[in-house]
């Protein structure tokens, strides 16, 4: 064998949870939770810290992001959004 990396290769092998991306950290100062998505981190907010929740809603009025988060929730419903009757 002309390489000798199978040493090394056996000494790193347990890093995942840690390594995992996580970009949407909990803005909550007491709140060591982080997510890998922003949806997700919007969920935890407004269910764990629902004062903070509506300050958000408040400054990103017209935020996007909020407004997905709405649409979440008539995902159910799948149809057309056309105003016709
Ligand atoms: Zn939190």
């Amino acid at each position: 064998m002309p390489f000798e990396i199978d040493n090394e290769k056996k000494k790193r092998h347990r890093r995942q949870a840690n390594e995992i991306a996580r970009h949407y950290k909990c803005p909550i100062k007491d709140c060591p939770k982080s997510y890998g998505s922003e949806g997700s981190l919007n969920q935890h907010i407004k269910l764990k810290h629902a004062e903070y929740y509506q300050e958000m809603i408040q400054q990103n009025n017209a935020n996007q992001s909020i407004a997905e988060l709405g649409a979440a929730a008539f995902m159910n419903k799948s149809g057309q959004d056309s105003k016709r009757g």
